[in-house]
């Protein structure tokens, strides 16, 4: 298995939740380790821009509005397999179809507020991290 990056998205519900300690230990339970974390706030286009491969969807909009809604954090994970593995860590997009202990399946509230994102390849993962983050903004470390 390869070490990858990947990024993930604490979304505006989770923060609006508290419940952003508990989705962080999870990612280090699982070894997915933050090299890169920060806090912001979408605008519109902003948020248009990161879900720009949903613009034909019938809930580009909402989501748009729903990611602008609030503070959100931002993540670059590094682990073993971590883009399939954060994908696991998250449990499917609907919370209602999420595996039990996933954090979709414990923080999420329906289809589009589920707590958190994830890219969903290496490709996309590439991506998203470069629309977050900067080279020098990523802090690669060795476990003690
Ligand atoms: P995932 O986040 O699991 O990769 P998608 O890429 O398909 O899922 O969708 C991106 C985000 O759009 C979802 O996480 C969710 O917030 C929202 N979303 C997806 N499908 C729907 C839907 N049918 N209705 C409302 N919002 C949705
Ligand atoms: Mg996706």
């Amino acid at each position: 298995m390869a070490l990858e990056r990947t990024l993930a998205i604490i979304k505006p519900d989770a923060i609006q939740k508290g419940v952003i300690g508990e989705i962080i230990q999870k990612m280090e339970e699982a070894n997915l380790k933050p090299i890169g974390i920060k806090m912001l706030h979408l605008d519109h286009a902003r948020a248009e821009a990161f879900y720009a491969v949903h613009k034909e969807k019938a809930f580009f909009a909402d989501l748009v509005n729903f990611m602008a809604s609030g503070p959100i954090i931002v993540l670059c994970l590094e682990g073993e397999n971590g883009v399939a593995k954060w994908r696991v860590t998250m449990g499917a997009t609907n919370p209602d179809q999420a595996a039990d202990g996933s954090l979709r399946k414990d923080y999420g509230s329906d289809v589009q507020c589920n707590a958190v994102h994830g890219s969903d390849g290496p490709d996309t993962a590439q991506f998203e991290i470069n629309f977050f983050f900067e080279q020098n903004d990523l802090y690669a470390y060795e476990w003690v």
